[in-house]
C-alpha cells in the first residue's frame, strides 16, 4: 500500500471515530465545560494526539497534507477536540521534535502520544497579548536550576494539562521552558464566562518561584523567540488554517441543508436569488480557503522557504472566511440560528475566536502586507 493511501485511510478512520465518538456529544461537552477526559484517552489510543509524529515516537507518521485534512475532520466536528490537537500536537509535541535535545523527546513524545501527559503552550499574559516580546514573566538562574516567575493567561487546556511549555524573560531576552505541573509552585485556575472555546479547560497559569531544571530549556537560552515561539506559532497557525476550512465547510453544510428544506411564501429557501447569492458566495469562499491551506501543507511538505508567508495567509484568510460564511449560515436559518438546536450559532462563536488566537488577523495583516510590500515592488525603469 502507498504512504498516500495509508494516510488516506486514516483520515476516513477519524471520520468514523469523529461521527461516532464527537459529535453527537458537542452540546453536551459546552455544557459539561470540557471534552471527557474518557475522550482523550480514546483518541490517544488511536494514535490522534500525535498524528505528525514518526512511528517511533507513537505517531501516525502523516505528512502536513494528511495532518491538515486530519486537522479539519476533528474541527469541522467539534472545535474543543481540534483546539486540544493543536496545542498539545501541533504547538507542543511538534515542536519538541523539532527543537529538543534526544534525551527531552525520548522522555515526552512517547508520552505525549499516548496521552499519558496533556500538554499547553503558555506565551500570553494579563497584560501581553500581541505585543508578545514585551512578556512580563521572568526567569533567573540559580546554581542549580532556573526559577520562573510570572503569570500566563488564556492558555487553551491549561487547567488539565501535565507539562506546559512556557516563555519566560530575562532582561529583554526569552528562553522556553519545560514546565511540569507536579514542580512545587504552579497552580492554574480556570477562565469562565467564553463566548467560545468552553469546552477548553482555558486557565490561567500561575507560577511563583518554581524551580525548573537546567535540562528543561527548551532549544537554547536566550532564543525563545527565534526558535520556539515562531516555530510553535507557525505550527499552530497551520493548524488554525484548516480549522477554519472545518468550521466553514461544517457551516456550508447546515445552510444548504436548511436551504433546501425549510419552506416561506410555499418555496423552499434555496429557491430564492438572495439564499442563492450567500450559498454562492460560501461555497467559493470555502474552496478558496481549501485550495490555500493544500498549498500551504505542500510547501510545508517540501520544506520549501515559502511555507511560512503561505501558511500566514491561509491562517488569516481561512478565519476570515469562516466568520463569513457561519454568518451567512445563521442568517439562512433566521430565528432557529439563535438555538442550541442547530448547529449554526456554536460555529458561529467558535469561528470568531480564529481571527484572535495565534497571532490576531490585525498582526497576520501586518506580516503578509510586509512581504507584499517587499515581493511585489516594481522599481521605476530608468529611461
Ligand atoms: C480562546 C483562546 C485561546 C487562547 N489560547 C492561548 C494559548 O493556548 N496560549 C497562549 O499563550 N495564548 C492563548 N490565547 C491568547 C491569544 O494568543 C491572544 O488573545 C492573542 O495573541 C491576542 O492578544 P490579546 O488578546 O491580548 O489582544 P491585544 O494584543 O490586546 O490586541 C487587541 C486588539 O488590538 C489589535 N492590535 C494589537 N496590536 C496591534 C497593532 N500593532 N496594529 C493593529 N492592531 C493591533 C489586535 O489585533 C486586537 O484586535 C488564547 C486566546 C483565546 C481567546
Amino acid at each position: 500500500m502507498s504512504t498516500e493511501t495509508i494516510q488516506q485511510n486514516v483520515i476516513q478512520e477519524v471520520e468514523q471515530f469523529v461521527d461516532e465518538e464527537i459529535r453527537p456529544y458537542v452540546n453536551q461537552f459546552e455544557e459539561q465545560s470540557g471534552i471527557p477526559l474518557e475522550l482523550i484517552r480514546k483518541m490517544a489510543a488511536k494514535g490522534y494526539l500525535a498524528a505528525p509524529l514518526p512511528y517511533q515516537y507513537g505517531g501516525l507518521g502523516l505528512d502536513p497534507v494528511s495532518y491538515g485534512q486530519f486537522t479539519e475532520v476533528f474541527g469541522k466536528a467539534c472545535p474543543a477536540t481540534r483546539s486540544l490537537i493543536t496545542v498539545h500536537t501541533s504547538l507542543v509535541s511538534e515542536t519538541l521534535l523539532r527543537f529538543g535535545t534526544e534525551a527531552q523527546k525520548d522522555k515526552w513524545l512517547p508520552k505525549l502520544a499516548s496521552g499519558e501527559v496533556i500538554a499547553a503552550f503558555g506565551l500570553s499574559e494579563p497584560d501581553v497579548g500581541s505585543d508578545a516580546k514585551s512578556i512580563k514573566t521572568v526567569w533567573r538562574e540559580e546554581a542549580e536550576h532556573y526559577v520562573l516567575d510570572g503569570v500566563k493567561k488564556w492558555i487553551t487546556f491549561g487547567d488539565i494539562a501535565d507539562v506546559f511549555v512556557v516563555i519566560a524573560s530575562n532582561q529583554g531576552k526569552s528562553t522556553a521552558f519545560i514546565v511540569e505541573r507536579s514542580f512545587p509552585g504552579v497552580t492554574t485556575k480556570r477562565i469562565e464566562g467564553l463566548m467560545a472555546g468552553r469546552a477548553t479547560y482555558l486557565a490561567e497559569v500561575h507560577l511563583d518561584s518554581v524551580e525548573v531544571p537546567k535540562e528543561n530549556v527548551l532549544g537554547k537560552v536566550n532564543f525563545g523567540f527565534e526558535y520556539i515561539v515562531s516555530t510553535a506559532l507557525d505550527n499552530g497557525r497551520y493548524s488554525i488554517a484548516w480549522a477554519g476550512v472545518g468550521i466553514a465547510q461544517e457551516a456550508v453544510d447546515a445552510m444548504v441543508t436548511y436551504a433546501r428544506n425549510r419552506i416561506q411564501f410555499d418555496q423552499k429557501l434555496s429557491d430564492f436569488q438572495l439564499i442563492r447569492g450567500m450559498i454562492g458566495d460560501s461555497v467559493t469562499q470555502v474552496h478558496a480557503a481549501r485550495a490555500l491551506c493544500l498549498r500551504a501543507g505542500e510547501l510545508r511538505k517540501a520544506r520549501d522557504s515559502k511555507a511560512t508567508m503561505e501558511t500566514t495567509m491561509a491562517k488569516y484568510f481561512t478565519s476570515k472566511v469562516a466568520v463569513d460564511i457561519t454568518n451567512n449560515a445563521l442568517q439562512v436559518h433566521g430565528a432557529n440560528g439563535f438555538t442550541n438546536q442547530y448547529p449554526v450559532e456554536r460555529l458561529y462563536r467558535e469561528a470568531k475566536v480564529l481571527e484572535i488566537i495565534e497571532g490576531s488577523s490585525q498582526m497576520q495583516q501586518e506580516i503578509i502586507s510586509h512581504y507584499g510590500l517587499r515581493q511585489y515592488y516594481k522599481r521605476s525603469k530608468k529611461r
